[in-house]
């Protein structure tokens, strides 16, 4: 009988592009290896053809793509002897930094804005152990917190402004290219405080590395790293494309929003930390930023999950909803095959998630007369 080697994470698994040395410990929950599932019902409804995959990132541990980033931070930053870790969040951020603590054996503190946090976020950061400090304030007042007192406090920053968490969270850009065997046409992704477009970018530019350099030049973003060569040779990467609520659109704006707000409350960010990095991988991939409406956000999330059975949370659909109309007005061109990524699983918030959903909730006897005839009048 043969056995397949066990998962153990995305350190593990691209240990030769990660800044770990062979006697690092590493801090992970076996984070990675997300599905990229192609959309088979969707893309019938649009109006040119073209392939959509989702990568289906709310299947990490914590149920989100923050796990990417926190595997590497944490595992930096107990290397470096930190006991405790700090991060302002959304939610996701907070979540996943309490459960890699709590791996650790060290202290996670979390700066959450008052309200305007979906429940499963919070009850995961409860439970982990974390020490959360509930904030009078949005993201932004918790982020600049955050800066303020880790300069007065033994803590270690684990928000994206922790250059390793964008080394973890690349490996999502190596998964889809070591799957699909090139880099996707376009990359849609929501945005709040751009990281992950950021990430994914770095990825894809080590990887198209090797091609264009062949491993002998270094380029911008692999510190001639460019050596190791992979399944899928590359000579391409796509074009990013970074979509935000529009109640929470400072790249849209060209300037910082003062009082975001948006029902996809993991984007509700309105003066992002990878600003300038974000602008650079608009520029060098050809990509664009575009808003969607709360509206249009809530009609991807539910149409995801009735046609696919793939259950996202409502900031993760900004990148579908956004896709479906560039789709749709050809400025993503027929043919094309398109990479979105599904940032949080559906269950983080419930609540948004029941309140919107109109699927019939049929009360009947514990009787199978009834039964059979709700089925039969509901087929
Ligand atoms: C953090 C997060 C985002 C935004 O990612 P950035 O790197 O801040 O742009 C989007 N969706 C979800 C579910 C998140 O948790």
């Amino acid at each position: 009988m043969t056995f397949r080697k066990r998962y153990t994470g995305l350190i593990e698994n691209y240990r030769d592009r990660l800044p770990v040395s062979d006697n690092t410990r590493l801090i992970s929950l076996g984070e990675g290896n997300t599905p990229l599932i192609q959309l088979q019902n969707i893309p019938a409804l649009l109006d040119n053809k073209v392939d959509i995959y989702v990568k289906y990132e709310g299947l990490n541990p914590t149920g989100s793509f923050k796990d990417r980033g926190m595997t590497m931070a944490v595992t930096k930053a107990v290397e470096e002897g930190a006991k405790a870790i700090i991060c302002a969040s959304t939610g996701n951020t907070s979540a996943s930094a309490a459960a890699y603590a709590a791996r650790a054996g060290i202290t996670a503190f979390v700066l959450i804005p008052d309200g305007k946090i979906a429940q499963g976020k919070l009850a995961q950061a409860m439970m982990e152990g974390a020490i959360i400090l509930q904030i009078k304030g949005n993201f932004d007042d918790g982020m600049r917190l955050v800066k303020e007192v880790a300069s007065h406090a033994p803590v270690t920053i684990v928000n994206s402004i922790n250059p390793y968490r964008l080394q973890g969270q690349k490996t999502a850009a190596f998964e889809i290219v070591d799957e699909l065997g090139r880099a996707p046409d376009f990359h849609c992704l929501p945005v709040g405080n751009a990281g992950n477009i950021t990430a994914h970018w770095i990825g894809y530019s080590e990887y198209a590395c090797f091609g264009e350099n062949k491993g002998t030049e270094t380029c911008a973003y692999c510190d001639g790293n460019c050596k190791f060569k992979r399944d899928a040779e590359v000579d391409s990467r796509p074009t990013m494309v970074g979509y935000q609520a529009s109640g929470s659109a400072p790249f849209m704006r060209g300037e910082m929003v003062d009082d975001p707000e948006t029902v996809a409350t993991a984007i509700r960010i309105g003066h992002p930390q990878s600003w300038d990095y974000a602008w650079k991988v608009k520029e060098e991939s050809g990509g664009w930023f575009d808003e969607c409406s709360d509206e249009e956000i809530l009609a991807a999330q539910k149409l995801l999950a009735e046609k696919e059975g793939v259950f996202c949370e409502p900031a993760s659909a900004t990148s579908l909803a956004g896709a479906m109309r560039d789709i749709n007005s050809g400025k993503i061109p027929e043919g094309s095959t398109v990479v979105c990524t599904l940032t949080g699983h559906g269950l983080k918030d419930p609540d948004t998630a029941i309140k919107q959903s109109t699927a019939p909730v049929v009360k009947v006897d514990a009787d199978l007369e009834q039964v059979k005839n709700a089925i039969l009048d509901n087929m």
